[in-house]
């Protein structure tokens, strides 16, 4: 059994048929897949506006974006419906409370969800069966909340498992949780990933695909480093210190569930062959820089598994970060970092950095 997750930033107005389509066709098989979708392209961005801001425009952008592509794809029907729940939603952006908050932002995980299980349905002929609440079992941190995989685990296997049994394809949205009282909690921005890791590992799915519009994780921000190469393989462990220090905005806890697991693991996108395979391996090498601001100061990391305790790889680069203001930092045996004060400066070390992890790159 396989787990795919596409990312928002595919589905867009006019491509979700598209993108579903061609991840269907690589990974289905004629095997059973999961599906964890994200919210489209900006629609997180605008619940969270509408509800932190009381702004029922917001609102509106938000389901307008579902709306068109409702109708694009011929699902004509679905008018009323997306209708009726932006009335509902209208009226929880007043409300003050923090729950409240969660269950606005993981609408758009919802609509995904049950959009594409219509497509699957009705225009690619697959039985395909949305699972709303899979059972991922939170505490109720409201915006962060931490997940009980005691009951998740015993819970997801139950429900999505039992789904998968009778259908092809089971979407599954990403991103929110639940209280042991029944509230939808979210996990965090960025959070679908976390959630596909989280079932990927409590199914024992073979394989793993995240499917994103930057087709890989990369030797560094593409933002600021302009030479930057797409990684062909990173260890779990270095994939998960790498998401701590916010590469390509991967749910900080995205490869937790992974690291003792035996999945295998691609980041892609939905038109290339190649892409990151996530692997059981550590190669002490420096693979990537990271940057990310703590605090009002700047965090560069060189990240490499256990790069930290190899003295000449540690050595060199404290070298490069000897020429600038900036406060080495040793907490992770996977990364060596700098703390420095000026944007500007962590910008050029960053670079400094990135040339030499390039040397190491093939
Ligand atoms: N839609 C959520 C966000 O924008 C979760 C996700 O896409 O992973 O943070
Ligand atoms: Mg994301």
């Amino acid at each position: 059994m396989r787990i795919s997750k596409v990312g928002g930033s595919l589905l867009t107005v006019g491509n979700v048929l598209n993108v579903i389509g061609r991840v269907v066709g690589r990974d289905y098989l004629g095997n059973k897949l999961v599906l964890v979708v994200s919210a489209m392209k900006g629609v997180t961005d605008q619940l969270i506006r509408a509800f932190d801001n009381h702004d029922p425009n917001a609102l509106d952008n938000a389901l307008s974006t579902y709306m068109s592509e409702a109708l694009n794809l011929g699902l004509n029907d679905l008018a009323s419906f997306l209708e009726l729940a932006r009335e509902e939603l209208r009226r929880f952006i007043n409300l003050g409370e923090p729950w409240v908050r969660d269950y606005v932002i993981i609408h758009g995980e919802l609509l995904s969800t049950l959009l594409i299980e219509r497509a699957l349905n009705d225009l690619l002929g697959l039985r395909a069966k949305a699972v709303y609440e899979p059972g991922i079992v939170t505490d109720s941190n409201w915006g962060f909340a931490s997940v009980n995989h005691e009951l998740s685990s015993k819970y997801v296997i139950e429900r999505v498992g039992g789904v998968l049994s009778k259908y092809d394809v089971v979407v599954v949205p990403g991103f929110l949780g639940v209280t042991s009282d029944g509230r939808y909690t979210s996990l965090g921005r960025g959070g679908s990933d976390y959630t596909a890791s989280l079932l990927a590992s409590y199914l024992g799915a073979s394989r793993l695909t995240f499917y994103t519009d930057s087709g890989g994780i990369l030797s560094g921000d593409p933002r600021i480093i302009n030479d930057a190469v797409l990684l062909r393989e990173v260890g779990y462990d270095e994939a998960y210190t790498a998401s701590l220090l916010g590469a390509k905005k991967f749910h900080p806890r995205t490869f937790e569930p992974l690291l003792k697991s035996k999945v295998l693991t691609i980041i892609t996108d939905p038109w290339r062959e190649d892409g990151t395979y996530v692997v059981n391996n550590c190669i002490t090498t420096p693979k990537l820089i990271t940057l990310n601001e703590v605090g009002g100061a700047f965090r560069v990391s060189v990240v490499g598994c256990r790069i930290s305790q190899v003295s000449h790889l540690r050595g060199e680069a404290y070298e490069i970060m000897a020429s600038y203001d900036a406060k080495v930092i040793n907490d992770d045996q996977h990364a060596v970092s700098a703390l420095l004060n000026e944007w500007d400066d962590a910008v050029s070390l960053a670079r400094d950095l990135h040339r030499w992890v390039r040397s190491w790159i093939a």
